[in-house]
């Protein structure tokens, strides 16, 4: 049966950067409808450190992840594909929280003030004046606007015809929870021949691990157990991590064509946030706090332009792609520049040569992939 609904919004994707938005604006009296394939709380493959630029934000929306036990992370070590390690302070430091329970969080916060429906979005028809959403399970909805935050591959970027689709993706990711011992404090990222792993610990104490690595590297392998024995343990600090750590999960979480192909952050009229919008490469570990501040930009430029009484959807459309690339253009940029840097055996030797000799080289860089605090 059909039936047919009408909302302000309709946010597709229920993973921080729909949530937090759909918070954000159902807190300021709009009628929000958030769409979500998932039931809650549900693990995802993330590296599970978040940058502490977001707090503020997330303070003002109600939320504090050390309420929920995450851990302060004020440490920094890299280690080469021989394991020599470099350290550091963060620069604004962060905290470690699983993603089970990072949405989960936001997720109690806002069922009472939005419709949340957990069914797979298949369709977004635009016309003229309004949306019309289609389900899974053959519902219609219809709405003024849509926000875009299904994540960085779905269904719904293949029934757009987005540009990325077209293009390869040979990255592959790998996360699962481990008893281990591992200072709380830190963040870690091992390189090995064709990727990186990060290690950090959780809010239940346990280490999430999450690498991710070209599929070239790993298809010489075949299988991850193989791959994890045979080339990441050629770095001895995941040699000792894969031989000594319990794992938690009873198999890893996987995903594969994982994509860092441009995109735009308004398509069709919809409005993308977090990585609808586009991803950073993980190695920042900044791809948790550009969801979230996107969410920010999008719902703080939606309630200015509706306060104004010539309200214009293209001059909203370009305000956000605007703010868009000021905000996000040379973060993704300087962390194309890394991840290319990294993988490449030559200038990954020079670099971390010159960063050993010059210690304020690895802070500076990592606040060019970063925010300020005070958003
Ligand atoms: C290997 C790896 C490690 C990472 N490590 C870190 C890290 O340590 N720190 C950090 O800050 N960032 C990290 N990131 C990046 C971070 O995970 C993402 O930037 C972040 O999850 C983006 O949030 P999001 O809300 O945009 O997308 P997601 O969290 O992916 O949410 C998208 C949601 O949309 C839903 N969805 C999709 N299609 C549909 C549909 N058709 N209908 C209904 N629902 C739909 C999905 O179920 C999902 O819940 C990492 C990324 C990778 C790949």
């Amino acid at each position: 049966m059909t039936k047919t609904k009408k909302w302000d919004i309709i946010i597709i994707g229920g993973g921080l950067a729909g949530l937090t938005t759909a918070l954000h604006l159902a807190t300021n009296n709009y009628k929000i409808c958030l769409i979500e394939k998932n039931e809650y709380p549900h693990h995802k493959v993330c590296g599970e450190y978040v940058s502490n630029e977001v707090l503020p934000y997330l303070q003002s929306l109600n939320i504090n992840p050390f309420l929920a036990g995450a851990k302060k992370i004020s440490k920094f070590e890299i280690t080469d594909i021989k394991g020599l390690p470099l350290k550091v302070n963060l620069p604004l430091g962060g905290f470690g929280l699983s993603r089970y329970a990072f949405d989960s969080i936001i997720f109690d916060n806002l069922k009472n003030k939005a419709t949340i429906i957990f069914d797979t979005v298949e369709k977004i028809e635009f016309h003229n004046t309004h949306f019309s959403v289609s389900t899974k399970r053959k519902d219609v909805l219809k709405a003024d606007f849509v926000i875009g935050s299904f994540g960085k591959r779905s269904n719904l970027d293949s029934f757009l015809k987005r540009d990325f689709m077209k293009q390869n993706s040979s990255w592959l990711a790998v996360k699962s929870h481990f008893e281990y011992d591992f200072p709380e404090d830190t963040v870690a990222l091992h390189n090995f021949n064709g990727g990186y792993c990060g290690l950090s610990k959780t809010e239940t104490n346990a280490v999430n691990a999450c690498y991710l690595a070209t599929f070239k590297s790993f298809k010489k392998y075949g299988d991850i157990e193989t791959f994890q024995k045979q080339e990441l343990s050629k770095n001895p600090k995941l040699k000792k991590f894969y031989n000594k750590a319990i794992p938690i999960f009873k198999k890893p979480l996987t995903i594969s064509q994982v994509s860092f192909h441009k995109k735009n952050p308004v398509e069709n009229h919809i409005f993308m946030i977090g990585d609808s919008a586009g991803l950073i490469h993980p190695l920042c570990g900044n791809g948790m706090a550009m969801a979230i501040k996107s969410a920010q930009i999008f719902s703080e430029l939606f309630i200015k332009a509706f306060q104004n009484n010539h309200f214009d959807r293209t001059n909203l459309e370009e305000a956000y792609t605007s703010k868009w690339q000021q905000e996000f253009g040379q973060r993704l940029k300087t962390g194309r520049h890394i991840q290319r840097v990294l993988l490449h055996p030559f200038a990954s030797k020079v670099g971390f040569s010159l960063a050993r000799a010059v210690p304020s080289l690895l802070p500076n860089i990592i606040k060019k992939t970063h925010g300020s605090k005070a958003v």
